[in-house]
């Protein structure tokens, strides 16, 4: 039993390894998600980015070490991944909405289908959400008829509706012509200063420095510096992010 739920960390990380095919992607990585932390992963490409935060929702499951979710072991055999899920939402460099189905059923399908509401309920949720980023016009719209930018805004709400303890960003803005991603980070930027807890994966290091909490360089699949945006990304002490930053930057 733990005494203090809330103040258990979002997610604790022990020695966690993925390999595929024996070659390790995420190579012991030891470290903590704290609740409301904005936690920014950079790196190179191939460092194990994508492979870490898809451990963090089991899309991949680790070959060893321990994820805890609020303190519960998710990597054992017991648990149920579909309900854990429900608390870990996800954001994809592709988007990932339906094709064949509306911005308002792309958004109501995940808490209808679980049970989390009615659908009565959530259409209400997601009409708010609509209105409240300005898309409430594109409901019955396809996902082809969006922009870019409106697309991630909106897996962002379908994301959202879930209400989930955490969402985890892979790269959310790398898809998008350079004019849309201004809008997408002004999204995340409001979710991050509401205290949401965000693990976010990109290349946009100057809204890194803005946001993040905290940063972890990861490199060949270990985190190899982690710490505040200021002193990762303008002081690091590694020569290897000495040299990716000079080069984003
Ligand atoms: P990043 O997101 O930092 O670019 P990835 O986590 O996608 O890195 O990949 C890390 C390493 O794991 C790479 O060498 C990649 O080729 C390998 N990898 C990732 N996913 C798979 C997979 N499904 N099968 C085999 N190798 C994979
Ligand atoms: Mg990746």
């Amino acid at each position: 039993m733990n005494e203090h739920p809330g103040n258990t960390p979002m997610f604790q990380i022990s020695h966690l390894v993925k390999e595929f095919n024996s070659v390790p992607a995420v190579n012991d990585v030891t470290t903590n998600i704290d609740r409301g932390e904005v936690v920014f992963i950079v790196g190179p490409s191939g460092s194990g980015k994508s492979t870490f935060l898809r451990c963090l929702n089991l899309l991949e499951e680790p070959t060893s070490g321990e994820i805890r979710f609020k303190g519960k072991l998710v990597t054992s055999p017991g648990t149920d991944v579909n309900q854990f899920r429900q608390h870990v939402g996800m954001v994809f460099q592709h988007f990932n909405l339906f094709p064949h189905l509306t911005i308002l059923e792309n958004i109501t399908i995940a808490p209808v289908k679980t049970g989390r509401s009615s659908r009565k309920e959530a259409a209400n949720q997601a009409e708010a959400l609509l209105q409240r980023i300005g898309l409430y016009g594109k409901r019955h719209s396809y996902p082809l008829q969006l922009s870019g930018g409106q697309k991630q805004r909106i897996a962002i709400v379908r994301a959202l509706v879930m209400n989930p303890d955490v969402i985890l960003f892979d790269e959310p803005t790398s898809a998008l012509d350079p004019e849309m991603v201004g809008e997408v980070l002004s999204l995340m930027k409001e979710l991050a200063q509401v205290g949401l807890t965000m693990v976010v994966v990109t290349h946009e290091i100057g809204f890194a420095r803005e946001v993040a909490s905290r940063v972890l360089f990861m490199d060949k699949g270990k985190i190899v510096e982690e710490g505040p945006p200021d002193r990762v990304i303008d002081r690091p002490a590694n020569p290897r992010l000495q040299e990716f930053f000079s080069k984003v930057l």
